[in-house]
């Protein structure tokens, strides 16, 4: 039977876009995560929706992949297909004051693509490690910044593989979420709206920007940024400090010295290690503050 569906899959993106029992671990920020049955890096919007058509036939789920900056894979893995936009879906364009980005594409390279076209706005999104897609879905954002500020449409494939273009006022962008991840939508394509700025000034922000965070996040392990969302009235971090958590470990895993809002790979930490650590930062700051600390990191697979 796999190998049936391999044939199809291989049909129709060539052989060296389907991986089949793909580690995880080699796609997320976390370097955690088991096989994946079948691993497709698609081309073209037309290839998604055969792929899209192929699952429905064969009755497989389906996950799509940006970078894996914000994801927690199980040790087991996935049994189904992954869907990968960064690799080949990153196509970058100026159009005058916009930027039209495929949804592939890293943040980090279209707020370079923003500063060397003098077009500023784009500042706060340039050290987030994920794809415009991603970006999308979760709304992401960074000192003061935020995606729904910028993005002025996004082109999605909706689960029937049908196209539409969203504006930003329909995309209903609040606090890591969107109408694309409530209707389970993929993003193609977004266009980013900026502001002609004074280069240098640009480059300064981006600077300053990237100080702040190698000064205050624990960049030289893997992690998935933030691993819980932000609690109305608190910091994450703080609580989780306050708590007398810092440095706590479940095996590999351990909540950093230099920020407690992240949860690191110390280098041999297993999925279980990093969800049996969340569960016990719930708890505990649940017992002391009487918060219920929400995971912002998806987890993907069984647990
Ligand atoms: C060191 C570090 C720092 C970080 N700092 C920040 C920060 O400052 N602010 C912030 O907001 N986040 C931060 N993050 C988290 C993460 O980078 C963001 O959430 C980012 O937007 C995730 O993008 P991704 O492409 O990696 O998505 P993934 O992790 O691959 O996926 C995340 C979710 O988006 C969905 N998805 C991805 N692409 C698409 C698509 N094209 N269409 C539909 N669904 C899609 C996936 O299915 C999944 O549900 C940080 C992470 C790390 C590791």
């Amino acid at each position: 039977m796999k190998q049936e569906i391999r044939t199809k899959f291989c049909d129709l993106l060539g052989e060296e876009n389907v991986l089949i029992d793909e580690p995880m671990s080699r796609h997320t920020t976390f370097r955690i995560g088991g096989p994946a049955d079948y691993f497709l890096i698609p081309r073209s919007c037309e290839e998604i929706g055969s792929i899209l058509k192929i699952c429905k036939e064969e009755k497989l789920p389906y996950f799509i992949l940006g970078n894996g900056s914000n994801l927690l894979v199980s040790d087991l893995g996935y049994r189904g297909v992954i869907i990968q936009m960064y690799r080949n879906l990153s196509e970058i364009k100026i159009e005058g004051t916009n930027i039209r980005a495929a949804s592939g594409a890293l943040l980090s390279t279209i707020a370079a693509t923003a500063k060397n076209a003098s077009l500023g706005g784009f500042e706060f999104a340039g050290g987030i490690p994920g794809t415009l897609g991603g970006a999308v879905v979760m709304n992401a954002g960074a000192y003061g910044g935020e995606m729904k500020d910028v993005i002025q449409e996004a082109t999605v494939m909706t689960q029937e593989g049908e196209i539409l273009c969203i504006p930003v006022d329909e995309l209903a962008m609040g606090y890591r979420t969107s109408v694309v991840k409530t209707a389970g939508y993929l993003v193609l394509e977004a266009v980013i709206s900026l502001k002609e700025a004074d280069q240098e000034e640009i480059k300064a922000r981006m600077r300053e920007l990237t100080e702040k965070r190698t000064s205050k996040q624990p960049l030289e392990y893997p992690s998935a940024g933030s691993t819980f969302k932000r609690p109305e009235g608190y910091f994450a971090g703080k609580l989780i400090m306050d708590s007398g958590l810092r440095g706590y470990r479940v095996g590999g895993a351990q909540v950093s010295e230099k920020h407690c809002g992240f949860v690191i790979n110390t280098g041999n930490a297993c999925a279980k290690d990093v969800r049996d650590l969340m569960e016990d930062v719930i708890d505990k700051v649940r017992d002391k503050f009487g918060v219920t600390l929400e995971p912002e990191v998806k987890f993907l697979g069984e647990f």
